[in-house]
């Protein structure tokens, strides 16, 4: 399908990329391309970033009818730029679309709004170390009638932002707060779907814990109310006993791609990965017993991020002497080596644009 670009007026100023608060600069343009049932997708266009004009009675005000990706682009040191596995972010938005009966959509096209965008707005890649240029592909239900439907008419859109390091600060520990009162997800529900209603279930949760000065909160599973899903919009993984273990895809776990990956190269490095229902009780009694070596959460944004301190109910306890673990660094220092292209990429995951 052919994209028609038009190219915006004026430009913004880019902002200074060592102060960049996440998700905030935009860039001057986005991808835009519309579903018709009947029809399928069509009009792809890149188009002046600006507001868009929904039908106040669309679906997806009301009832939440919206799924989304998140990935980035990264500048090497030769100065070209690359993605990591792009393809994996699109067939999970086509997974999620299935549980949120949104169309499928098409691999090449979901791509071609990623790499044409970010070819455009190839200026607007930071060079600084760690920062990158953040996409945010989405797609959304736009029938205009109050009625519980499927929408006909969607739209995929993606938009672009300059992003600096997650933790300006470093990769210091985090302190985490086990949620006994709310829940994210359940198994049946979507939790395994990055759609915006498991984040809007998430956070009245997240704002308590900061207010209780913890960063994020460990999500236990809705059934039993017991089992270790994940951390924040992190996958979670911990280290014990010299195994790593990571909480099992059952449903209300999302799959992340640098959970994958991370899986991919403790394999690599001769560690023992177990995915597996992990209790909490089960993490505090590591922890207590000394067995409990790291915790790190791991997504796109942070990439990981070490736990050094866990609280339920009146317990606390400290993890690697609220140090970054050495496995946690390890994870980081390859995972972002490969990112950046400062280390080579044995499993093919790098695209270049
Ligand atoms: C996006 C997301 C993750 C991390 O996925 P990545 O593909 O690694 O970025 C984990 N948990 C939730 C709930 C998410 O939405």
């Amino acid at each position: 399908m052919e994209i028609k670009v038009t190219p915006a007026a004026t430009l913004k100023e880019k902002p200074d990329s060592s102060t960049l608060v996440f998700g905030k600069a935009m860039t001057d343009h986005m991808f835009i391309a519309d579903y018709n049932e009947g029809q399928g997708w069509h009009d792809a266009r890149i188009v002046p970033y600006a507001p868009l004009q929904i039908d106040p009675a669309a679906k997806v005000l009301h009832y939440g009818e919206e799924i989304f990706e998140g990935l980035k682009a990264y500048r090497t040191a030769d100065g070209s730029i690359q993605l990591f596995r792009p393809r994996d972010n699109i067939d999970r938005m086509n997974k999620s679309a299935q549980r949120l009966c949104l169309p499928q959509i098409p691999e090449e096209l979901a791509l071609a709004g990623i790499t044409k965008l970010v070819e455009v707005e190839q200026d607007w890649v930071p060079r600084e170390k760690d920062t990158s240029l953040y996409i945010r592909p989405f797609m959304i239900g736009l029938d205009a009638a109050l009625g519980v439907h499927s929408s006909k008419h969607v739209q995929y859109i993606v938009v672009v932002c300059p992003v600096g390091a997650y933790y300006p600060e470093g990769l210091n520990p985090v302190k985490i707060f086990v949620e006994e009162q709310d829940v994210r997800a359940v198994k049946g529900g979507m939790g395994m779907a990055k759609t915006g209603g498991n984040y809007a279930a998430s956070l009245r949760a997240g704002d308590l814990a900061e207010k209780a000065g913890y960063s994020q909160v460990l999500w236990l599973d809705g059934v039993h109310r017991k089992y270790i899903e994940e951390v924040g919009s992190m996958n979670v993984m911990f280290k014990i006993a010299g195994k790593i273990l990571t909480p099992d895809l059952n449903g209300s776990v999302l799959d992340g791609i640098t959970r994958r990956s991370c899986i991919q190269l403790l394999k690599d490095w001769g560690y023992e990965v177990e995915e597996r229902r992990i209790s909490a009780s089960e993490l505090f009694e590591a922890a207590e017993n000394g067995t409990l070596e790291e915790a790190w959460g791991t997504g796109t944004a942070a990439v990981v991020s070490p736990i050094g301190e866990l609280a339920m109910g009146s317990k606390k306890v400290t993890v690697s002497n609220n140090q970054i673990g050495e496995i946690t660094q390890k994870l980081y220092d390859e995972l972002t080596g490969i990112q950046w292209g400062r280390v080579a990429d044995p499993h093919g995951w790098i695209m270049k644009l």
